[in-house]
Formats: C-alpha cells, structure tokens, sequence
C-alpha cells in the first residue's frame, strides 16, 4: 500500500496539466497547485500516506457529507420531504431544476440541497452551536483534535456566494427553508472552510465504513444510504464518469479534495487543487482512478 500511494502522488506531480484551481471563492484561488496529497484509513485502523498528505485544505463540499449524517440524525426520514436523491446532471451551483421543482433540490450533495440539510442542521439553534457539533462530530469520527474552520476562507466565500444566496432564497420563497438565507449561509460558508489534511479527512471517513473497528457514530443503514448517495450523487454531473472510472462512492470539494470510501475495506481521502471541467479535483480523480485499479477495491466485486 504505502509504495503504491507513493508511487500514485510521484506520477502526479509530474503531470503537465493539473487542471485549474477554484478562483470564484477569492481566498481559494491562492493556493498552490502543484501539490497532490493521498491517504487511506484502512477498515482495521491502519493508516497510510504519501505526498502532502499532512498539508491542510478547504474540505468544502466534502462537508456535505457529515452535515448530511446530522440532518438525519435530527429529523430522520423527513429530510426527504425537502430533498429528493436522484443525481442532477448539472453544475453544482446550477437553479435550473428548482422552478421546475417547486423549490426541492435534487439530492444532499448539489448547493442547493446542502443549503436544505444545513437549514435542517441548523434548526433553532445558533450557527455557532451548530458548527460547533459539527466540528465535534468531525474529530470524533477522525479521532483528531487539530480540525479547525479558516475564517478567511468563509468570509471570502460569504462575500461572493450571490448564487448560493439566489438558490437560499429562491428555496425559502418555497417555504423549503425555514432560518433566514442569511443565517444558512453564514453556517454553510464555515462548514465547507473546514480544513482537514489528507490523513485527518481519510480518518474521520471511517465512520461510513461498514466494520465493526469503524467508529460507529451513525446506524449501518444510515451508513449504506449516505454512500449510495456519494456513488450517485457526490460528483455533480461527473458522478456519472467517477463511477465509472473509480467504481467507488465517493464526495468532491472545489477545494480540490475528494473522501472516498471502499466498504470493508478502507477510507480514502485525496486532494490536488487543480479541478476539471465538473469542479472535480483533476488529479485527485486520476489518482483514485489508479488507485481502485490497482488495490481492485470496487463495491462490484
Ligand atoms: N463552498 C462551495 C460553494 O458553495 C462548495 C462547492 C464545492 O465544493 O463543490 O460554492
């Protein structure tokens, strides 16, 4: 494993093109992008890594995924009366179904549904208690206390986030919000400039494993769920092609990290900045390609 990770980031970095790192989140168009990182948790509790693999990154929509296990540990099946499951073959900030679908989004994963399950998340509650469980559950699900929100990055995010207000607001003119779109922003803009490394994000995947060394924060079929959305949904309109490359449920963030999870088998967390025409990381989604190739983890068998 460890010379394969190895031998995945040293091929990477020597690609010519990289792909283009997110610039429409000013704070996010600063970083580097020549840097590929990669690690897998395995099921058993080892932990491998290579590349920059303890550098820190904005996990953005990565933490769709946690804020997703705690919308439904709040409201349970509801959540579903105000986000449907089906993928949405468009861009992940697009508002082209919400008309046609009277203000439900898609699915969890796409903007406009995270808004939902951040709103659901949020309750009554502050967005600063609400961040906070949130960052609870992230280190108790990684075991790491070193997971912090950058600051810089939210407020440069809440600045210029004039899409995701329009699709806030469009919801709430639905009645499918129920805080105001200024107070789900403030909370979705700090819970996707959460910055996890590699080995931190591979760790805090565990709890989607399906083990009983995993640790177990959320049920077994909540667990089969949340990666069945991932494989269907966690990609945007490329969740279609990393399906088909990679084989494995898997959730991006512009940010240039991509969670992956093997069922039984391991977590694995990627990121190289550069993303490709979905807003997928570019070398990430290579790498992965590579990687489920040549471990032969896939959920087909
Ligand atoms: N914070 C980003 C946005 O809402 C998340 C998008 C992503 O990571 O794919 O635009």
């Amino acid at each position: 494993m460890q010379d394969l990770l190895e031998d995945i980031a040293a091929r990477a970095l020597g690609a010519e093109d990289r792909g283009k790192v997110a610039d429409y989140i000013p704070e996010l168009a600063k970083v580097d992008p020549n840097q590929l990182g990669i690690s897998v948790a395995t099921a058993d509790g080892e932990l491998f890594s290579a590349g920059n693999a303890q550098t820190p990154f904005s996990i953005q929509s990565i933490s769709k995924v946690f804020v997703l296990a705690l919308a439904l540990g709040q409201v349970g099946e509801a959540l579903w009366k105000r986000v449907g499951r089906e993928p949405s073959g468009q861009a992940f900030d697009s508002i082209l179904l919400l008309e046609r679908e009277k203000g439900i989004p898609r699915n969890p994963f796409i903007n406009a549904g995270a808004l939902v399950t951040t709103d659901t998340f949020l309750g009554s509650a502050s967005p600063r208690e609400a961040l906070g469980a949130l960052i609870r559950f992230i280190r108790a699900a990684s075991d790491q206390e070193d997971i912090h929100i950058n600051d810089a990055v939210a407020r440069s995010e809440l600045e210029t986030a004039h899409r995701n207000f329009a699709l806030a607001h469009y919801m709430r003119s639905y009645g499918n919000l129920q805080n105001s779109p200024d107070l789900v922003l403030g909370t979705y803009c700090h819970q996707c400039a959460i910055e996890m490394t590699c080995e931190q994000l591979a760790l805090a995947g565990r709890f989607l494993l399906d083990t009983s060394d995993a640790p177990s924060l959320v049920s077994p079929v909540r667990k089969r769920r949340i990666n069945a959305l991932m494989m269907t949904c966690g990609h945007y309109d490329g969740s279609g092609d990393f399906a088909f490359r990679v084989g494995l449920p898997g959730k991006s963030g512009v940010g240039g990290g991509i969670l992956v999870i093997a069922p039984g088998r391991g977590s694995v967390a990627v990121w190289s900045p550069g993303l490709n025409g979905y807003g997928n990381s570019k070398l990430g989604t290579e790498a992965m390609e590579v990687f489920a190739r040549k471990t032969g983890w896939s959920i087909f068998g």
